[in-house]
């Protein structure tokens, strides 16, 4: 009999750059906070929630936005607001994340009577709450959507430029890439960056390598979302890169880290085997791995570090490199970095 049978491994020191408050709320947050408003749910079974919130390939756009609709449907109260941004760090710290950017779209939560501040004040709260509580340190991305007019993006990079120092960090741009160009949002981008915010952009994810090209032409990011359409820009033989387009080039030459998200790319058709991420990382592209909407895409960041081994044979010793080079690239303060640093190197072994 095992003298000590009850350890349950520690698991390793993880950075997450890519995680969605709103993709992420528990099934049961949902239910129980669905019971005081007037938000229907099509069934109050928290087994049977987090199967409907999968996004399935193929699933009409409409259908996948209805499951982050249901999210936000609940999370127009300060109370509801703290309370998933705090439970996102609980959950992240459980899979042994020890810095986390929880991104969202401010302005989509207002129909409760908030103000955008109230919504801030509330989700950095909760990220302050989950760090007390936790030690995994959490920052805010704030969101703007292509879809909407963008004077929205702009309110919204002002909205997050005023809380510069007050843990928000970052400014992105989410929402449908099929139909909406980059373009349009470059006034933010400006108030943004020019605000003194770490600069992302989802890009590469549903549309191509153009669209890639777009962000770094308007936006000058510091890291791209997805990027997984890159791989249409590098020549593959044999199961390996063997040259970058302009693009791919670019991307290599300005040491921009791609916001990999496995299981939410195998969600819009590209199956996990055949993600390109491998091929990326041996081709000296940067790529750190996250999980980009935990319940809408039922995935964990454990889970998406086993496909990384399990599809992509990535080793413990390539993680170790991939979570410092991913600390490098997060946008929290170099304090900050400097203390984590020596936690993630002596995590992986
Ligand atoms: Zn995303």
């Amino acid at each position: 009999m095992s003298t000590n049978p009850c350890v349950m491994p520690v698991p390793q020191p993880k950075v997450v750059l890519h995680d969605h408050l709103d993709g992420g709320v528990r099934p049961q947050t949902v239910i129980e906070l669905a019971a005081g408003l007037d938000v229907e749910l099509p069934t109050t079974d928290p087994v049977e929630l987090a199967s409907w919130f999968t996004i399935t390939p193929g699933m009409e756009f409409g259908q996948a936005w209805q499951r982050f609709y249901v999210a936000i449907a609940v999370m127009q109260s300060s109370d509801a607001l703290r309370r998933i941004a705090r439970e996102a760090v609980e959950d992240l710290a459980a899979d042994g994340v020890v810095y986390a950017e929880l991104r969202f779209a401010p302005l989509n939560h207002l129909s409760g009577g908030l103000d955008p501040d109230d919504v801030l004040d509330a989700v950095v709260g909760g990220l302050v709450e989950g760090e007390a509580a936790t030690g995994c340190v959490a920052r805010a991305i704030v969101c703007g959507l292509r879809e909407e007019d963008p004077e929205r993006s702009l309110a919204a990079a002002r909205l997050a430029v005023d809380w510069v120092g007050r843990n928000v960090v970052g400014f992105d741009l989410a929402g449908n890439e099929f139909d909406f160009g980059v373009e349009a949002h470059r006034a933010a981008f400006e108030v943004a960056r020019n605000g003194g915010l770490g600069i992302t952009v989802h890009a590469g994810e549903m549309a191509g390598v153009d669209s890639i090209a777009a962000a770094l032409e308007h936006v000058a990011p510091d890291r791209i979302g997805h990027g997984m359409h890159l791989i249409a820009d590098c020549d593959v033989e044999d199961g390996r890169v063997t040259g970058l387009g302009p693009v791919a080039r670019a991307i290599v030459a300005e040491d921009l880290m791609l916001e990999v998200c496995v299981t939410s790319n195998d969600c819009l058709g590209t199956p996990m085997s055949q993600h390109p991420v491998r091929l990326f990382h041996d081709a000296g592209i940067a790529v750190s791995v996250n999980p980009d909407d935990r319940a809408i895409t039922t995935t964990t960041v454990e889970r998406e570090y086993l496909l990384w081994r399990q599809l992509h044979g990535f080793t413990n010793e390539e993680f170790r490199s991939i979570n410092l080079r991913a600390l490098e690239a997060a946008f929290v303060d170099e304090g900050t970095k400097a203390n984590l640093r020596p936690v993630i190197a002596a995590g992986w072994k």
